[in-house]
């Protein structure tokens, strides 16, 4: 695999780049979210989420793995950063 999920979701969407995609997303106004893809290896499946939602329910894997545009668009400039998915605390791990 050589395209990451940003690259295949905007393919997907029919533009060359993410950020003309996300332009014409909040140009056209009427769509409620913004595109999201699949976190999962090997799933392109793509649907309209919540533009912070990392979390959305993929009907093909049947996982909350789902991440919006604009998270994926984060997640790249945040090169050595943050983790993506942060473990939250477990106060209740026994
Ligand atoms: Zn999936």
């Amino acid at each position: 695999m050589t395209e990451s999920k940003l690259q295949t979701l905007t393919k997907i969407e029919g533009y060359d780049d993410p950020i003309a995609m996300l332009e014409a997303e909040f140009d056209s106004g009427y769509r409620p979210g913004v595109p999201g893809i699949c976190s999962n290896p090997g799933c392109d499946y793509s649907k309209d989420v919540e533009p912070d939602s990392k979390s959305g329910w993929c009907e093909s894997c049947e996982s909350n793995t789902v991440v919006s545009t604009i998270f994926l668009l984060g997640a790249i400039s945040q090169k050595g950063g943050k983790p993506i998915h942060r473990k939250g605390e477990n106060p209740n791990d026994t």
